[in-house]
C-alpha cells in the first residue's frame, strides 16, 4: 500500500493503473475511520482493481464556530486499517498542500446546499462540494463511495458531477449502525454515556416513521410527527430539523407516494448528530 500527502505522487499511482486497465475506486473521508467507512471501502474493494481512500479533515467545510480543532484525528490507526483493508492507495494530504495560498476558487451548489444542514452549517456544503471536485482532480477514479449517513452530501455531490461532467461514478452506500441502532460516526466520540442513550432516541423516532409508512401513513407532517414525539423524551436533544424530503430534489413533502427521506438534526451536548432512513413502497430495507 502506498501512502503519501503529495499530490504528484497519487496522480503517478492512478496514471500507472489506468494505463493497466483497472477500475479505480476512491473513497473520499476525514479519517477516524470506523465500521462505516470500511463498509465503503469493503464496497470499493469488491467492484474495482486498484483503491484509494483519501484522508483529509477539510478546513473550508467547517464553519469558524465548529469542531475543526477537536475533530478525532488518527493517523496511525486509519493507515493500519486501510492496510488491513486491501486499500492500494492512501492519500492524506495536509492544509497547505490541498488550499494554496491565495486560493480563489470555489464551489456553490444552488438549491440542495441550501436546505437541511445548509442554513445551520454556513459555508459547508460549499467546502464539500469544492473538496470532492478538487479530491476527484486528483484522482479521477471511475468511482466514488459516499455514505447514505450523510444524504444530503450524497445527493449533492451527484449533482454537482453531473453538472460539471465528472465522469466518475458516484455510489451510494447504505448507513451502518452500531447493534442498537445509532448510525456510526466519527463525532459519536464526543459523547458522554448518557448522551449517547439520548442519541438512540434518532434512530429509534426514524425506525417507528419508517414503521408507519410501512404499515400506511403517507403523511409528511405525520411522519415527522411520530419521530419529533421520541425526539422530546430526550431531555437534552435540541432539534434542529426533521424533515420528509423527496429522495431527490430535498424538497420537503406533504403527500409521500413511493419514495422520499426522513431527515434528522440534533445536538446533543457539544455533538452535532445527523441521521436519516429511506421510506421506500417498493420494500424494506435502507
Ligand atoms: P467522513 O469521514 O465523516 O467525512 O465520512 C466519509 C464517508 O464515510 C462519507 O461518505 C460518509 O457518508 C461515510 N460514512 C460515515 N459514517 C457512515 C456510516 N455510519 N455508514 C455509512 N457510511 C458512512
Amino acid at each position: 500500500m502506498d501512502v503519501t500527502g503529495q499530490i504528484e505522487k497519487a496522480r503517478d499511482a492512478v496514471r500507472r493503473i489506468r494505463c493497466d486497465g483497472e477500475t479505480s475506486g476512491l473513497v473520499p473521508t476525514m479519517g477516524a475511520l470506523h465500521e462505516g467507512h470500511l463498509s465503503l471501502i469493503r464496497r470499493a474493494r469488491d467492484e474495482c482493481g486498484f483503491v484509494a481512500v483519501s484522508i483529509f479533515v477539510n478546513p473550508t467545510q467547517f464553519a469558524p464556530n465548529e469542531d475543526f480543532d477537536a475533530y478525532p484525528r488518527t493517523r496511525e490507526a486509519d493507515v493500519d486499517a486501510c492496510a488491513s483493508a486491501g486499500v492500494d492507495l492512501v492519500f492524506a494530504p495536509n492544509v497547505a498542500t490541498m488550499y494554496s495560498p491565495g486560493n480563489l476558487t470555489g464551489l456553490h451548489v444552488n438549491e440542495l446546499s441550501e436546505v437541511l444542514c445548509g442554513p445551520f452549517r454556513q459555508g459547508h456544503f460549499d467546502g464539500v462540494a469544492t473538496i470532492v471536485a478538487k479530491l476527484l482532480n486528483i484522482i479521477p477514479a471511475d468511482r466514488a463511495y459516499f455514505g447514505e449517513k450523510d444524504y444530503q452530501q450524497l445527493v449533492l455531490i451527484r449533482r454537482m458531477c453531473a453538472d460539471l461532467n465528472v465522469a466518475t461514478e458516484i455510489v451510494g452506500c447504505p448507513t451502518v449502525r452500531e447493534p442498537d441502532g445509532l448510525a456510526m460516526s466519527s463525532r459519536n466520540a464526543y459523547l458522554s454515556a448518557q448522551q449517547r442513550e439520548q442519541a438512540l432516541l434518532i434512530s429509534a423516532g426514524l425506525f417507528a416513521a419508517r414503521d408507519a409508512f410501512v404499515a400506511g401513513e403517507r403523511d409528511g407532517r405525520a411522519l415527522e410527527g411520530i419521530v419529533r414525539a421520541r425526539l422530546k423524551r430526550g431531555e437534552g436533544i435540541e432539534v434542529e430539523y426533521v424533515e420528509c424530503v423527496d429522495a431527490l430534489t430535498l424538497e420537503r413533502v406533504s403527500h409521500v407516494a413511493d419514495e422520499a427521506r426522513i431527515c434528522v438534526a440534533v445536538r446533543i451536548g457539544r455533538s452535532r448528530l445527523i441521521d436519516n432512513v429511506r421510506l421506500y413502497a417498493g420494500g424494506g430495507g435502507e
